[in-house]
Order: C-alpha cells, then sequence, then structure tokens
C-alpha cells in the first residue's frame, strides 16, 4: 500500500503545488489522478518518485519511507515503481525487445547490462509481456519504426518488466488519438488488475478517467476536492474541481460495455446535443 500523510510541496519560486495531501492507495486500485492544470498532479506524482522533494510530509510503500532517501537507498526504492510516460521515453534507436529490457537495468549488474546480457527469465518475461502489451513479434522492432500507440505499449511492458509494486502513469495518451487513448487505457487497467498492481494515472481527460479508473481524486490549487469512485463524479463535483461549465456532454451513456473493436470515434454526447452545441 502507498501511503502519503500530509505532503505539502512549495517551490523555490515560492508557488504552493501540493498542501497537507493525505491519501492511501491499497493493492490492485487504478486510482484516476485529475485536476485542472497547475492543480499539482505532476507534483504529486514526482514527490512519490521523488523526482520532487516534498517540503513536509511522509510518503511510504508498503511500510517503507520513501521520503528523505538518499543515494543507493533511494535507487533501490524507486525499482519498486514502474513510470509510464506521456512521450514514452523509449531509446529510439535500440529495438522493442532492448526497450523492454531495459526495465531491468536497476537490477542487472553494470557489466551485463553493458554487454546486454540480460539473464534467461528476465527475457523470457519481456517475451511474455510483449505477447500481453499485443506486441508478439515485434521484439526486433526498431522503436522509431513504432507509431505512438505501439510506443505507449512498450512503455507499459518496460514498466512491468521492472516487476513493480507501484505503478505511476503521467498522462500516457496525451498524444494518442481517441481510439488508441482507450485502448491503452484498457491495456493498463488490464494488467493492473491482473497483477493486482496498484496505480496512479495522472490523465486529464475526464471521460478516460472515469471509464479506466476503480477511483478517482480530484485536485485543484493542491488540494484534494474529491475522491470517490467514478459513479461519485457528479456534475457539482466538476465544478467542484474545475470551476463553473455545462458539463452535459461529458455524460457518459449508462451501461455502455466497451467491445475490443469499438468504433474509432465514440460520440459523447446524444447525437440532438451535438447538432445543438454547434
Ligand atoms: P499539474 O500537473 O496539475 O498541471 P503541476 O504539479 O505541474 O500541476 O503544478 C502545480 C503548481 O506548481 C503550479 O502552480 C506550477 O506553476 C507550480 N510548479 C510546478 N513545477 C514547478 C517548478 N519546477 N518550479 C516552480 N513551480 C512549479
Amino acid at each position: 500500500m502507498l501511503k502519503l500523510e500530509k505532503v505539502t510541496k512549495t517551490y523555490k519560486t515560492g508557488d504552493l503545488a501540493l498542501n497537507a495531501v493525505s491519501l492511501e492507495v491499497p493493492a490492485g486500485q487504478v486510482v484516476g489522478l485529475i485536476g485542472p492544470s497547475g492543480a499539482g498532479k505532476s507534483t504529486l506524482i514526482r514527490c512519490i518518485n521523488r523526482l520532487v522533494e516534498p517540503t513536509s510530509g511522509e510518503i511510504s510503500l508498503a511500510g517503507e519511507s520513501l521520503t528523505g532517501l538518499k543515494g543507493s537507498d533511494l535507487r533501490r526504492v524507486r525499482r519498486r515503481i514502474g513510470m509510464i510516460f506521456q512521450e514514452y521515453a523509449l531509446v529510439e534507436r535500440l529495438t522493442v525487445m532492448e526497450n523492454v529490457l531495459s526495465g531491468r537495468l536497476g537490477y542487472v549488474s553494470y557489466w551485463r547490462s553493458l554487454l546486454r546480457r540480460y539473464p534467461a527469465a528476465d527475457v523470457q518475461q519481456a517475451f511474455a509481456l510483449l505477447e500481453r502489451v499485443g506486441l508478439a513479434g515485434r521484439h526486433d522492432k526498431r522503436a522509431d519504426e513504432l507509431s505512438g500507440g505501439q510506443r505507449q505499449r512498450v512503455g507499459i511492458a518496460r514498466a512491468l518488466e521492472q516487476n513493480p509494486e507501484l505503478l505511476l502513469v503521467d498522462e500516457p495518451t496525451a498524444s494518442l488519438d481517441p481510439k488508441t487513448s482507450r485502448q491503452i487505457m484498457r491495456l493498463i487497467q488490464g494488467m493492473c488488475r491482473e497483477r493486482g498492481l496498484p496505480a496512479i494515472i495522472n490523465i486529464h481527460d475526464v471521460m478516460l478517467a472515469r471509464n479506466f479508473a476503480d477511483r478517482l481524486i480530484g485536485l485543484r490549487a493542491g488540494e484534494v476536492v474529491f475522491d470517490g469512485p467514478p459513479d461519485a463524479l457528479t456534475d457539482e463535483v466538476l465544478t467542484t474541481i474545475y470551476g463553473a461549465e455545462d458539463w452535459t456532454q461529458l455524460n457518459p451513456e449508462e451501461g455502455a460495455e466497451e467491445a475490443a473493436d469499438e468504433p474509432a470515434v465514440r460520440p459523447q454526447a446524444p447525437r440532438e446535443q451535438m447538432v445543438a452545441a454547434t
């Protein structure tokens, strides 16, 4: 379980990005982190993997404090946290397989990684992950030959190759079209469920968050202003998080189960409303 207790971050500029944020994420839970730009979502994710040092407060993973760690202790704890990035962060000139195996870099010795000699079990796991993310047979392709959706699939496989205890995901669909975005979110959610892996997904698309997260946390001006199931995200709550707006077009179609081969663009509002809005 991930636990944050009164985590506060004030940047040197004086910006208060997080104000005494407390929350717990139990095993297997996929959390969508939503809120307007500047609300503190990235800062929260960065405080957890310690790319940003919290000004005060405590963060722990499975009972071990993450705050205050340095050097090899910090590296050891970072290995327990998988990251998926908006821009995939792949090494373009390396193959898909080499990118996935780089998820093991924190584990294998320096010489082994230099010679790219990974243990057979790591390679086997990487093949299994590539199959699971829908890239079976593509292991020898270079990363720069892939589409955006395929790159993000490699990013997911790389994060899971690390066998993390927690997954942090930063705007995974920001560079993807709507259909691919849904496929990627479905994949992340499914793989987390299969592994009982908790995840925090920083996502600005409220529809995606609502469809693919078990729980939503709404941040506004560095504070948690909503914490609940996707169903509880009413128009009033959206106004609390984002400010006043006409939210009717965000209403999801009740009970619409996702099919694997869904249409590329799914209307977000009844046709009459869409026509009326134009
Ligand atoms: P979000 O991810 O929700 O858009 P951020 O965490 O990026 O929000 O930003 C929260 C607040 O902290 C904003 O006011 C932003 O200007 C400020 N901030 C973010 N990063 C820095 C930084 N490196 N230095 C100073 N202020 C920052």
